[in-house]
């Protein structure tokens, strides 16, 4: 199992974290309006609550 791209960013530093899904989502459709950033919302096995993140790996 790999926590790249789970809970911390590649700083080390926690990711913003989301209560529920739908806020997730929320978060990630206005990164797209905003920046055309294409994020997937995804539940972290880490704080169990959610965050954003690249759909595929960075690089
Ligand atoms: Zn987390």
């Amino acid at each position: 199992m790999s926590w790249a791209g789970s809970h911390f960013t590649r700083e080390g530093s926690p990711k913003n974290a989301y209560r529920t899904e739908s806020e997730a989502r929320g978060a990630a459709q206005l990164a797209w309006t905003l920046e055309r950033v294409d994020l997937d919302a995804y539940r972290c096995d880490y704080c169990h609550q959610w965050h954003i993140g690249r759909r595929f790996r960075d690089g």
